[in-house]
């Protein structure tokens, strides 16, 4: 024994050591491929798969996730052995390209490259052209017989080392190129002005960090190699994960790829394209191409680029070649596929292969038309679209006839891209920063830049819409706002912006930081002042109806809705609504012509007082559930009992005591003040200092069965005059807040006596259920005692949250919740995500011991999560009957109920 156990410490220090940190791909041939993702990240994986199938890249090698995992762990160090290994993957290079990397007469250049597992287009960092000094410069020039080119090269290759490998602020760069340019565009510099500029960029260098430039090419590789890595945890890389639920742990891989060039002259280019339109899902090659330029330029928004279209003119055979290439990609990765390509004095090179982002439009065209092409499977398409994109389908579009009177009035101001689709209108904006600090004063804004640059992602999220001058629709920040489905327009020449004074001049008119202006980014529109915005047309949205279609057939969940009027109804309905599952009869109370109703009911110091409230009360109820029964006719409508803590209905109130006190010092009492100070009396009274925990839900029926007597007598009454009038009406009655036994026999008791009082005076049967809400812990508890009364259950989980946790729903997000989210002390909100856990558990609990006693008991969810993706799974993984989202929600439930049931049926095969 002790043998061997020593013959395996000796094996586990190699092991260590030789662990694999570099995958080549080089000579047609990769180590890696498609599947190693998590490792190679999705850049690195790519470039192996198309190596691979023989496709034109570069060749290079891959630094694994893990090793930059390993280099935090190491706290900022190389993990041993990766060196090595890198070297090694560097002569690999140079014996394929026959190139040195530092060679003065014939240099091999790198570019070093970001990419992890999760596309996250542009938040980390890249350098290109690494492997230039004076002396590789000479030997570029010498070798391409083009000084200009040389020159080009290398003082992108300084700026861009500064700043991302040395921390120099951009604008140092860019001020020193502006003043060069003047008005013209940087192709239109002369070798002599490059050559000057490469001069003052170094002596920025020198002056920033208090070193030269570093000229020692190895150096300058494994400097920028720990800069992609420490870009992992850059600042816009870090919220973009926090936004997307990236987790921190990944790591990105770093590709070092041979130097192509798209700026050796007419004939070189560079672009980005994608094999289907982004925005629209259409079947074309759509992206966007700069000749004689670096792909940097393309996507940072530098130079407006091209249209692909153009490249068929300007380069046919190079343009055939990559339309040939795009669609194998698209039908080997079996999705749309997002390509970054160069081409080096008319020789096409691929240098990346992702799937492309899509705008929920684009989703849905794209995953019903692939299954039409026979691509993928209906339950694949089902699976390709995110169900919280399904909502982006919903959004509103600015209404024609306020576009038509904006334009008569001259508050069109300029048009530019329609970088990503939908209607935004809001105060301008001119930095992120701003942004969030007004998004946090509860206003709309709208981010006005003059590029796209993913440093302003905290402002982008912060935004309801987002507008540049330059930049094209391929750029970061239309990417990332496509994801974020925020309505851009980008490109915009006409902008002229002033960041120093907070205001941009455009189309003749001056708009100052606070101004209203309206973006719409699906016709690349601007505007001065507010638009009206419409409604979107689900009855149009023919592909999302047909996925939708497919989804029905696969979800198990049933899917009902929240809603608390007729108006609500008829619109759930038409999105797929199969019943109501919670309509709150108290907000019915909060209109305008009830509240002083329900303000005497609240007021009455006797029974007598509240009966007559109530009275005048129930002819209202009644109307709307009657409403709501022929809106929802056939279906079940599940009403809740009046619920909220009565001082909900108060709050007007909240000043009496101020005025009591203001009269009284000036002397001025009457009738009027006699009247408050019973106001205030009645206040005191009815005080309590956690109202949320206190009279509320079934203890206020309880308290005040006159209430639950009117309740009933209105929606037993509603569905007896349904019944009249051939209206099928199903009432469900639920009883909130229950906890214990007791409450439930009385409240049972009650309810059956007035249904019977009402069956008699109406001389007809009124067929009802009757059930209850499970949203406070000892209800789970007892859910088998429940369950002997009742017919269903309903979770309600904003509640169940609140009394699981012990936090205060209206209380908690703004003092710390958020703080909990950030710092990731939890991991999801649990007010929006379900808390797994504990408010799981409880739930699993309610449904077995429910179940217990009635087998099909039918149960469901009407708290917020109901509508939320993954709070969806949950509910199908615990046997739910149904879940009842929000109005625009029931859409993105019946997809999300679908993958839960696909993924569980994968899990079990
Ligand atoms: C709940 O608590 O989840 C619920 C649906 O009721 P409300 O939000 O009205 O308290
Ligand atoms: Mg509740």
């Amino acid at each position: 024994m002790p043998a061997t156990r020593a013959k395996k410490k000796v094996n586990a220090a190699p092991k260590a050591r030789s662990q694999k940190w570099v995958y080549l791909f080089a000579g047609g041939k990769a180590e890696g491929n498609a599947k190693m993702r998590a490792l190679l990240g999705g850049k690195g994986a790519g470039l192996a798969e198309m190596t691979n199938a023989g496709l034109p890249v570069p060749p290079g090698f891959t630094i694994t996730t893990a090793a930059c995992n390993a280099y935090f762990k190491g706290g900022g160090k190389l993990p041993a052995g990766l060196w090595d290994q890198v070297e090694r993957g560097l002569a690999t290079i140079e014996k394929t390209t026959k190139k040195k990397l530092g060679d003065p007469k014939d240099p091999l250049l790198v570019s070093v490259r970001s990419g992890a597992a999760m596309s996250m287009p542009g938040m980390m960092d890249t350098v290109l052209n690494l492997g230039l000094n004076d002396q590789s410069r000479q030997g570029l020039a010498t070798l391409t017989k083009n000084e200009r080119f040389a020159w080009d090269a290398y003082r992108r290759f300084i700026s861009m080392f500064g700043r991302i490998v040395l921390d120099i602020p951009a604008e140092k760069f860019d001020s020193g190129l502006e003043k060069k340019k003047g008005a013209r565009a940087d192709t239109d510099l002369t070798a002599k002005e490059l050559e000057a500029l490469v001069g003052e960029f170094k002596a920025i260098v020198k002056r920033e960090t208090g070193r030269p430039f570093p000229t020692e090419p190895h150096d300058q590789l494994r400097l920028a190699v720990e800069a992609v890595f420490g870009s992992w945890f850059g600042q816009r890389a870090k919220d973009y994960r926090k936004q997307f639920k990236i987790s921190d742990d990944l790591g990105t891989a770093c590709s070092v790829v041979t130097m192509v060039f798209g700026n050796m002259g007419d004939d070189s280019g560079t672009g980005v394209a994608f094999t289907r339109d982004p925005n629209t899902g259409e079947k074309t090659l759509y992206g966007e191409y700069l000749t004689n330029a670096q792909g940097e330029d393309v996507v940072a928004g530098i130079r407006t680029p091209l249209k692909i279209d153009q490249l068929k003119r300007d380069m046919p055979k190079a343009y055939a070649q990559f339309e040939k290439i795009a669609q194998r990609l698209e039908k080997h990765y079996r999705d749309a596929q997002d390509l970054e390509f160069t081409i080096e004095r008319g020789k096409l090179y691929m240098l990346q292969t992702r799937s492309a982002k899509r705008t929920a439009r684009a989703a849905m065209k794209i995953a019903t038309d692939m299954v039409r092409e026979k691509l993928i499977t209906k339950d694949e398409a089902i699976q390709r679209v995110d169900p919280l994109q399904v909502e982006q389908l919903l959004v509103p579009g600015f209404d024609p006839a306020a576009v038509e009177r904006a334009r008569k009035e001259g508050r069109f101001l300029a048009k530019g891209l329609n970088a990503s689709p939908g209607a935004a209108t809001g105060r301008a904006v001119f930095d992120a920063d701003r942004a969030v600090a007004l998004k946090g004063q509860k206003q709309l804004v709208v981010l006005v830049r003059p590029e796209t640059s993913p440093d302003d992602f905290h402002g982008m999220i912060a935004a309801t819409g987002i507008l540049t001058a330059r930049g094209g629709s391929t750029s970061h920040a239309a990417v990332v706002a496509r994801g974020l489905g925020l309505p851009c327009v980008a490109g915009v020449a006409a902008l002229e912006i002033d960041l120093a004074k907070r205001e941009m001049r455009v189309g003749g008119a001056l708009i100052k930081e606070g101004d209203a202006i309206s973006i719409d980014g699906t016709t690349g529109e601007v505007f001065a002042g507010e638009l009206t915005t419409n409604p979107p047309s689900y009855e149009k949205e023919t592909q999302l109806i047909e996925l939708l279609s497919w989804a029905d057939k696969r979800r198990r969940l049933g899917v009902w809705v929240n809603a608390d009027t007729p108006g609500e109804c008829i619109e759930a309905r038409k999105l797929g609504a199969e019943g109501v599952g919670l309509a709150r009869t108290e907000h019915m109370f909060r209109q305008a012509e009830r509240l002083p109703y329900v303000q005497d009911m609240i007021m009455a110091d006797s029974e007598a007082g509240r009966k007559i409230a109530l009275a005048k009360l129930l002819p209202f109820q009644q109307g709307d559930f009657r409403e709501m029964y022929k809106a929802m006719d056939g279906l079940p409508v599940v009403i809740r009992l009046i619920d909220p803590p009565l001082h909900e209905f108060l709050r007007e109130f909240a000043d009496v005591d101020i005025d009591i006190a203001v009269a009284e010092a000036t002397g001025r009492d009457g009738p009027e003040i006699e009247q408050k100070r019973k106001v205030w009396r009645r206040l005191e009274q009815i005080h309590e200092d956690n109202p949320m925990l206190g009279l509320r839900g079934c203890r206020l029926l309880l308290v005040y069965p006159e209430i639950l007597e009117m309740q009933i007598r209105a929606i037993l009454g509603a569905a007896a005059d349904s019944a009249e009038v051939g209206v099928s009406a199903k009432p469900e009655i639920m009883m909130p807040l229950v906890g214990t036994m007791g409450e439930l026999d009385r409240l049972r008791d009650q309810v059956m006596s007035v249904a019977a009082a009402v069956e008699k005076e109406r001389g007809r049967k009124v067929p009802f259920k009757f059930g209850t809400m499970i949203e406070i812990p000892r209800a789970c508890i007892i859910a088998d005692e429940i369950a002997t009364k009742t017919e269903f259950f309903s979770f309600g989980t904003n509640d169940l949250t609140q009394t699981v946790l012990g936090i205060s729903r209206d209380d908690a997000q703004k003092s710390f919740l958020t703080k909990y989210v950030e710092q990731r002390i939890i991991p999801d909100d649990p007010f929006q995500v379900i808390d797994r856990g504990g408010v799981g558990e409880m739930m699993k609990m309610g449904v077995d011991r429910g179940r217990k006693t009635k087998p099909d008991l039918k149960i469901g969810i009407c708290g917020e999560h109901a509508g939320e993706p993954s709070s969806v799974a949950f509910c199908h993984e615990i046997g739910l009957t149904y879940v009842s989202p929000s109005t625009y929600r029931v859409p993105v439930a019946r997809l999300a109920a679908a993958q839960a049931a696909l993924a569980m049926k994968e899990r079990d095969r």
